[in-house]
């Protein structure tokens, strides 16, 4: 097989810093990577010349003794199996991310929790209950039994590497740890982690929404070896409230005012997020008008600002009255001239021309 210049098969120029062709490795690598390419052999082909340019350019002798001596380089005339480069690779990847590919890092855990709207407003600490996979203490996450339940690789003698020309491998008969399990550990028969109902404690920042996710770090599940912990992922879910809706921060509340206070305008009792207070309702009040209290909604999560608390009036028309009540209603009525009710005098007054105009222009003949 003809081999093809390593610094082309990794896309990089010559004078390419070791950082620049760690980089174009790893990019490739993975793209090329068997198990994402599954019975691809064009992107298998591609995998064994990158793994291969890597393992020259990804050594600073070996990168200078291919420098020199150009496409007559070889590393020992045989060119590895598909195996040995495919653990090379794994291995390399895994040590290039800072962690064993064999170790797994633990899941995220995904919880909804019920917020209420106090807790929106002030924040909050909780606890959430959560069923965990965590690391085994009995066995620190090893599997063994803690009397004797572990021996020594004799494959690798405790090393953990792999023999042969691709020395940077793990041993893969203890998969690098150096040790074989001969006795499971009870706690956890074996698997290095078990099941536990935690209580965490979670805080709820003033402010938060429906949907928003709160997360803690590092209380998933935990991993499997040296893999890092998952994350805890609390889904908030605000409780309705029973008088205010929410608009982002502001808070809004039907204020039923009867026709005679919105008329007359007076003070009212109405309620906030932590108890009540009074406003002021203005003389002429009408239907559908929003009154303020500037600062009484809700914290922004972020920042300082507070909203507002908006009371959106709705008339509240009497209902059955008696002889009297409807003689008195009758008599008020009657004296009330026509610019008290300005908006119905303009309506009669457009109605008169439209009738005016429309008896002119005979177009409709009266029913
Ligand atoms: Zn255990
Ligand atoms: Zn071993």
């Amino acid at each position: 097989m003809a081999r093809r210049d390593y610094y082309n098969v990794l896309g990089v120029k010559k004078t390419a810093s070791p950082d620049d062709i760690k980089r174009a490795f790893r990019a490739l690598a993975l793209k090329y990577h068997p198990d994402r390419n599954p019975e691809d052999v064009d992107a298998e082909q591609r995998f064994r010349e990158i793994a291969e340019a890597w393992e020259v350019l990804g050594d600073p002798e070996k990168r200078s003794m291919y420098d020199r001596l150009g496409p007559f380089y070889k590393p020992d005339g045989k060119p590895p199996t598909p195996d040995e480069l495919k653990d090379f690779v794994t291995d390399t990847l895994g040590n290039l991310f800072g962690r064993n590919p064999r170790n797994q890092p633990g899941a995220d855990i995904k919880v909804s929790h019920r917020v209420t709207f106090s807790q929106v407003a002030t924040g909050d600490e909780t606890v959430v209950e959560v069923a965990r996979q965590v690391r085994c203490g009995r066995c620190d996450g090893s599997g063994a039994a803690a009397d004797g339940g572990k021996k020594t690789c004799e494959n690798c003698n405790g090393s953990g590497k792999g023999s042969g020309r691709l020395l940077r491998a793990r041993c893969s008969r203890c998969a690098g740890m150096g040790y074989v399990v001969i006795k499971k550990c009870q706690t956890c028969s074996g698997e290095g982690r078990h099941g536990s109902n935690d209580r965490l404690k979670v805080k709820i920042p003033k402010g938060v929404a429906t949907g928003q996710k709160l997360k803690v770090r590092g209380k998933g599940h935990d991993g499997l070896g040296d893999g890092v912990p998952g994350d805890l992922l609390v889904l908030v879910d605000v409780d309705e409230h029973p008088i205010f809706r929410r608009r982002g921060e502001d808070l809004i509340c039907d204020l039923p005012l009867p026709y005679s206070l919105a008329v007359l305008g007076g003070s009212v009792a109405v309620p906030t997020l932590v108890g009540h207070t009074e406003i002021q309702v203005p003389p002429g009040t009408a239907q559908g008008k929003t009154l303020r209290l500037s600062g009484k909604g809700l914290p922004a999560a972020k920042g300082r600002r507070v909203g507002d608390l908006h009371f959106k009036v709705v008339i509240d028309l009497p209902k059955n009255l008696d002889a009297k009540q409807r003689a008195a209603l009758q008599s008020y009525s009657e004296s009330l001239h026509a610019e008290q009710h300005p908006a119905s005098a303009a309506f009669a007054r457009a109605l008169a021309t439209h009738i005016a105009e429309s008896a002119s222009s005979d177009s409709e003949p009266p029913a």
